[in-house]
């Protein structure tokens, strides 16, 4: 009985008795967008133009790698390598298969991974956009071949390479099979940078393990968006190894800036362009240097 009541004193609460109309104007959750950093509160259209970045603390939130493509390459071409890539479950790894499936049904991707060719203000380039949706972008053998063959195919055609990093680290339901993706993406990305040719990574929030240690740290040219996390392993298992504390702003993307890591920390609406730049300096001076 009390229940019932209290449901009553509720939806009267919840209205003007003067106006009739919804005082905290009920606005479902889905139309608001609230910044996890500074609590600021945005309309989601408002939140969506914006890239999804607070206008308040310039909070920049984890995107899907379809996001990141519509707001990075020039409409209708991208054209997809390797969408049918699939991976196994090598070491029979309990519940795997499972957590997969989940993830391509969340996602719409295949693996934490989207690959192929496109053009960036027109200028043309291979771009690998990782996504961190997809199993915290973790690296597995899928991960690690699609990198490799974009890298083979931007070699082959002689075009520069975009990549968009993010991940939690080498992916553990594949063991040593995902440690090996290392390796092989770091070859690739070296017989890529002996033909001369560009390759630009754009570290994104959170790029950690194993691809920091491999193909994320080998651009170029290191970008990263504001304040994203950048590191090998974690603080806690630092701080435990070493016995000291380690500074507040300890893998952020601006402690990385500072100590050379990173070479410009790029915001999110300025990233196209900066990207469109660089690729168009580059291509310059190698048509520049081949006519001398
Ligand atoms: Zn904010």
């Amino acid at each position: 009985m009390l229940e019932d009541l209290f449901k009553v004193v509720k939806s009267r609460l919840d209205y003007d008795s003067k106006s009739g109309s919804p005082v905290r104007s009920r606005i479902p959750s889905d139309l608001l967008f609230k910044c996890p950093r500074c609590q600021n509160v945005m309309f989601m259209d408002e939140y969506k133009a914006a890239m999804k970045v607070c206008s308040a603390c310039s909070y920049h939130s984890r995107i899907s790698a379809r996001e990141r493509l519509d707001i990075t390459v020039d409409k209708g071409s991208f054209l997809e390598y390797d969408p049918d890539l699939l991976s196994k479950n090598p070491l029979n790894f309990e519940g795997y298969e499972e957590k997969l499936a989940a993830a391509r049904e969340t996602t719409g991707l295949n693996d934490a991974i989207l690959t192929g060719e496109c053009t960036i203000r027109t200028r043309k380039c291979v771009i690998a956009v990782m996504d961190s949706h997809f199993m915290m972008a973790s690296m597995g053998s899928v991960v690690g071949e699609k990198i490799a063959r974009a890298f083979e195919r931007a070699t082959e055609k002689r075009l520069p390479v975009v990549l968009f990093a993010a991940s939690g680290g080498a992916r553990m339901q594949e063991g040593i099979l995902s440690l090996m993706q290392m390796a092989k993406t770091s070859a690739a990305v070296a017989r890529h940078s002996d033909a001369g040719l560009l390759y630009i990574t754009v570290l994104t929030d959170p790029t950690t393990g194993g691809v920091t240690a491999s193909f994320a740290s080998l651009g170029d040219i290191i970008i990263a968006e504001p304040k994203v996390l950048v590191g090998f392993a974690g603080r806690r298992v630092i701080e435990g190894t070493i016995k000291q504390r380690l500074p507040d702003d300890f893998q952020s993307a601006e402690f990385l800036q500072e100590h050379g890591f990173v070479d410009m920390i790029v915001s999110r609406v300025n990233m196209r362009r900066t990207i469109s730049k660089l690729l168009k300096l580059h291509l310059e001076a190698t048509e520049g240097s081949s006519h001398e």
